[in-house]
């Protein structure tokens, strides 16, 4: 059966399963570096690219492999490219894409690292880089130049939970001919899919909603084309980031559950936005699910539901945020997101503490934003912790 014109919740199941030797029922951790030819002229034909056979993990290995074909079927993308990490996958399509004298446009909103890298490392190999707030499209538009080969967004933003209105986007970027890239992480393919919005590369953390279980680390490109994926294969195998097999095989156990843990946690989340909008001690709350959130007819017109994360603002500032999260519970302390459990944290002094205080300024990062990354526990308890924790502040 081709997995392909399945549903998506049958993708979540059976997409990039190969039948092997034994009709193993799960793809196996191929655990190994290296792979044998059976002969010189068979070695000569697999580096020759004349056989599909597996040469060397970080070429290509088949563990690996189910869970890229997996993504790119999730995406409907051509392939997929699985790295060590989500910013294995978002400096590896830096690499392919620009090239010294190139210019890219990148979103205020944006995971810290996405945007400091560019603005330190790529500088110093003469990148030109513009960060502009994606949330208008006019603002990207004021800022194409000649040079520009890229417009990187992230939407929601992390952790900002900013939206760019990906049709708009990949409309521009086609006009002018530039590569449009996004980070799906917040979504996962479950609520949004860029690709069929006119993206030309989607990036993941895998680490966060497609593992789901808070205990790996991994990431993933996918790309519209061919051409787009054969221009930037070479530039991760040459480079080096590559996934480990056995990571790999825990990211491709926990999409399995993609579906049922994005509807229980995205449930939840709406119900602690509502607690939480109510709250007297709440001075803000930015959840896309709300009404209150200024771009909710976007998130509508793009994703198909509102997702597990949201920011807020305790009234009294940093301090009083601080107070709060130093007295949940049963929400953990802790950076990531996207996982079983529900984790808390501070931007400003945690993920996002590199960006420079005018860049957290001029991206909406304020003092006082406490980052909620909600969970599938019973949403009854969840709240009752967030009610004693604001009771103390
Ligand atoms: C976590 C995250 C990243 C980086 O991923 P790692 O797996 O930690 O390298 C990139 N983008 C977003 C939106 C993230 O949340």
């Amino acid at each position: 059966m081709k997995t392909k014109d399945l549903k998506f919740n049958s993708k979540l199941v059976h997409s990039g399963h190969f039948k092997d030797k034994f009709n193993s029922v799960s793809v196996p951790i191929y655990q190994t570096s290296t792979f044998a030819f059976e002969n010189a002229d068979h070695g000569a034909a697999c580096f020759a690219g004349e056989c599909k056979d597996y040469i060397y993990t970080r070429l290509g290995n088949p563990t690996i492999n189910a869970l890229e074909n997996c993504i790119a079927e999730l995406e409907n993308g051509f392939g997929g490219i699985a790295t060590a990490s989500g910013m294995g996958a978002v400096t590896t399509v830096y690499m392919a894409i620009l090239e010294q004298g190139a210019h890219i446009i990148c979103s205020d909103a944006v995971y810290g690292p996405s945007r400091t890298v560019l603005e330190t490392l790529f500088a110093k190999f003469g990148v030109e880089v513009s960060i502009v707030d994606s949330t208008n499209i006019e603002n990207i538009k004021a800022a194409i130049r000649s040079n520009t080969k890229m417009i990187f967004v992230e939407t929601p933003a992390n952790p900002t939970i900013k939206l760019t209105d990906l049709k708009a986007c990949s409309e521009l970027a086609k006009k002018h001919n530039i590569i449009l890239t996004v980070d799906n992480t917040f979504s996962s393919p479950y609520l949004q899919k860029p690709l069929d919005l006119g993206a030309d590369i989607v990036v993941h953390s895998l680490t966060k909603f497609l593992n789901g279980h808070a205990d790996i680390v991994g990431g993933i490109i996918v790309t519209a084309t061919e051409e787009l994926f054969k221009k930037i294969k070479p530039v991760m195998t040459n480079m080096g980031p590559n996934i480990d097999p056995h990571q790999a095989y825990m990211v491709y156990r926990g999409i399995k559950t993609l579906a049922v843990r994005m509807e229980k946690a995205q449930s939840n989340a709406m119900k602690i936005a509502e607690f939480l909008e109510a709250h007297p001690k709440i001075e803000w709350i930015l959840y896309p699910g709300l009404k209150s959130h200024p771009q909710h007819e976007l998130a509508k017109k793009q994703m198909s539901g509102f997702g597990s994360m949201m920011s807020f603002g305790v009234k009294g500032g940093y301090e009083a945020g601080k107070k709060m999260i130093n007295n949940v519970q049963l929400a953990t302390l802790a950076v990531s997101l996207g996982g079983v459990e529900t984790l808390i944290q501070h931007p400003a002094s945690m993920t996002h503490s590199k960006v420079s205080a005018e860049g957290k300024i001029s991206a909406g990062i304020t003092d006082d934003l406490v980052r909620f990354s909600v969970g599938i526990e019973d949403v009854d308890d969840l709240i009752a912790d967030l009610k004693q924790a604001l009771a103390k502040v």
